[in-house]
């Protein structure tokens, strides 16, 4: 432990995508963190993240995007299908595609494995001092700096960047709010050397659309795992129940997956971003369904933008993170409001189903993705 009668320069509480990123991308401006993170060993659950190239533009900023990329898989497309049929509805290009109109990748990653290269990376700057089994607790925002209690040991810093995740106990405590449930369950499992087929590749994102649920499929580590989500009612209790109105091709291959569920919940990201010198971040700010496949991504672009303002505004922290929180919550709201216009298209069923997949397949896979220009195109200033 560091002394405590130290003043720190900036204190972060949480190693996840949020906190790992905004402390790399301070510490490479030379200002020094404390991260203090509430688990006393990092492990990261056996499940896969897409990385849109939104995310891969800042990580490339940010000198990692080799190392991210030498573990992930670039799919050459996402193809969406009718669940109970298998029909294909539509292709849209991924792989070079994405590119050479973003400049960046999509990518699939095993979570493990990204965690891994972040941590790396901040393990290796000796601006950035990780303290581990030490969760933030008690924190007083001042007129110009904050106090808290860390591992049960009394700190000061000028700022506190709280990305403690989605059930964060610090918004909690300052704000009050807490995260909604919208009564839907994500079902999780990874598959060892699945039995890939033409519908089912390792090289290509997969979404069907199912009655009342939707399953996404990916392939990681060179393709010898296949990530499953399956989203669905939380009533419905259990998976198999769930599957039982996807094909059979579907239905044989994860017979034998291991399900465990997650349930989804989301922070409004109309709330506060802000309490004093106390900034909220990633999900602890903004969590939102993973129907966009941009949690992540957005933590990763918080974490530029919050060290690109207080780098602008030198010692002004309030009006920097002002300026964060205002330029954030437009693009963040935005991609929201995304995901939850996609859990209900996901979701449709009877006549809307027929005509949503009607639509869906006119256009063509290239019109689709460049209707995600505003999302995947995203540059920071
Ligand atoms: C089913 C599912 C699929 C998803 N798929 C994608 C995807 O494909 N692409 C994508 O971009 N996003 C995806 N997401 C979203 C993404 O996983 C999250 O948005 C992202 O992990 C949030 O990162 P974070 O750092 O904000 O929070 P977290 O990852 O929750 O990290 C918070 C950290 O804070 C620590 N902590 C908590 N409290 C304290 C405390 N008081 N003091 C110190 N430390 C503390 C925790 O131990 C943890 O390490 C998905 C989410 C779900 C549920």
């Amino acid at each position: 432990m560091p002394a405590k009668t130290d003043r720190i320069e900036i204190a972060v509480a949480g190693a996840g995508i949020a906190g790992l990123t905004v402390s790399l991308c301070l510490a490479s401006q030379g200002k020094s963190v404390r991260l203090f993170e509430k688990a006393g060993t990092f492990t990261e659950i056996g499940a896969g993240i897409q990385l849109s190239p939104n995310a891969m533009q800042i990580l490339r900023r940010m000198g990692l995007d080799k190392p991210v990329e030498a573990d992930a898989i670039a799919p050459d497309a996402i193809e969406l299908r009718v669940g109970s049929s298998s029909r294909l509805l539509a292709s849209i290009p991924l792989g070079d595609t994405c590119r050479e109109r973003y400049g960046a990748p999509y990518l699939v990653i095993h979570r493990a494995d990204l965690m891994q290269v972040l941590l790396d990376a901040a393990r290796q700057n000796r601006n950035i001092e990780i303290i581990r089994a030490a969760e933030i607790k008690d924190v007083r925002p001042g007129a110009d700096d904050v106090s808290f209690t860390a591992g049960g040991e009394p700190f000061r810093a000028g700022l506190l960047l709280a990305a403690d995740g989605i059930h964060s106990s610090i918004r909690q405590s300052l704000t009050g709010q807490s995260a909604g449930d919208l009564g839907k369950t994500a079902w999780r499992a990874s598959l060892e050397d699945p039995a890939f087929s033409e519908m089912v590749s390792a090289r290509r994102t997969g979404l069907w659309l199912g009655k009342a649920a939707h399953l996404v499929h990916y392939p990681l580590r060179a393709g010898r795992n296949l990530n499953l989500v399956l989203v669905g009612n939380r009533e419905a209790a259990a998976p198999h129940f769930l599957l039982t109105q996807f094909h059979s091709s579907v239905r044989t291959l994860v017979a034998d997956a291991k399900w465990t569920p997650w349930p989804l919940m989301h922070v409004d990201p109309g709330g506060d971003w802000l309490s004093g010198r106390v900034a909220f971040i990633g999900d602890a700010a903004h969590a939102m369904l993973p129907t966009a496949a941009q949690g992540g991504a957005m933590a990763v672009e918080d974490g530029f933008m919050l060290a690109h303002c207080l780098r602008s505004s030198p010692g002004r922290p309030d009006a920097a993170l002002a300026e964060w929180a205002q330029i954030r919550k437009s693009r963040v709201s935005a991609v929201a409001r995304q995901a939850k216009f996609n859990l209900g298209v996901y979701g449709l069923s009877g006549p809307a189903a027929a005509a949503r997949n009607l639509a869906i397949s006119m256009i063509p896979g290239n019109r689709h993705l460049a209707r995600l220009d505003w999302l995947f195109g995203w540059q920071p200033e």
